[in-house]
């Protein structure tokens, strides 16, 4: 792993059954990248960003991923290490993952605790310097005005910014959001993305992405990575994808992806 890397993949495999979703990746991140994960449905995008973020093993052998400069994949136990290096690793879903019922406030604080304590949510028996953390977040990514309010009741977009925020309150150096936009409308989308963007380009925030719409992908991001059958296919600056790159990626309908 390269001094510049706080991410390294390392010739990892991941297969379900006979079906191989990673076929031997390799890639390494450097501090304050902000990069697209694209690929068509089922080229291992998930995969991929699950097996960095530890949710998931990958297969045995000499396949290793490192973030911070230790293993992220260790069986058993995990080390005092490890447990550090994940927690710096935020990971945002497509489907925000909030808890409705509850405040803004508590689900974005829940991320100073890694579980839920409704007990402390409902009282609001927070300790000062979460209050303050999560106020901070709730503004970088513009919802603190909705902080008492009920998560449910925001939109898709104000709510995936609040899962954004909870990485924030977790102190994640890294993000990685897996189709964060693709329930969104266009404007919310947007909304989303810039302020990934912002948390990357002012913040110095390491931001992997992915992305099922490739203008995103271009707008935002100075390097993209093309996944197909599990393999990579591109890794470069968004100039280099051009038509013929696109259809050998995702085929002769590639147009839908725009
Ligand atoms: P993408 O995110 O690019 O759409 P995925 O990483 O979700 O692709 O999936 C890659 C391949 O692995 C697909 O063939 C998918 O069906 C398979 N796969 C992913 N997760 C599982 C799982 N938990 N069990 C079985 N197969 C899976
Ligand atoms: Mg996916």
């Amino acid at each position: 792993m390269s001094d510049a890397a706080v991410l390294s993949v390392r010739n990892v495999s991941k297969s379900f059954g006979s079906r191989r979703a990673l076929d031997g990746v390799s890639v390494d991140v450097a501090k304050g990248e902000m990069i697209a994960l694209i690929g068509p449905s089922g080229s291992g995008k998930s995969t991929l960003l699950r097996s960095i973020s530890g949710l998931q093993t990958i297969d045995p052998g000499e396949g290793r991923i490192d973030a911070f400069g230790g293993s992220v994949q260790a069986a058993g136990k995990l080390s005092d290490k490890v447990r550090e290096a994940r927690k710096r690793i935020g990971f945002i879903f497509q489907q925000f993952n909030l808890v409705g019922r509850l405040p803004l406030f508590t689900n974005v604080a829940l991320g100073s605790l890694g579980r839920i304590s409704p007990l402390r949510g409902t009282l609001g028996l927070w300790p000062s310097e979460t209050k303050q953390a999560v106020m901070q977040a709730l503004a970088r990514v513009g919802i603190a005005e909705y902080a008492g309010q009920r998560a449910g009741t925001l939109s898709g977009g104000q709510q995936q910014r609040a899962a954004i925020a909870r990485a924030l309150v977790q102190r994640a150096k890294i993000i990685l959001a897996d189709e964060p936009v693709a329930s969104l409308d266009p404007v919310s989308a947007r909304r989303v993305m810039e302020t990934l963007h912002a948390l990357n380009a002012e913040d110095g925030l390491t931001v992997v992405v992915t992305l099922h719409q490739v203008d995103y992908a271009l707008r935002y991001c100075r390097r993209v990575i093309a996944l197909k059958e599990g393999r990579i296919v591109y890794d470069g600056p968004p100039e280099g994808l051009d038509r013929t790159r696109l259809i050998d990626i995702y085929g002769p309908e590639f147009e839908d992806v725009f």
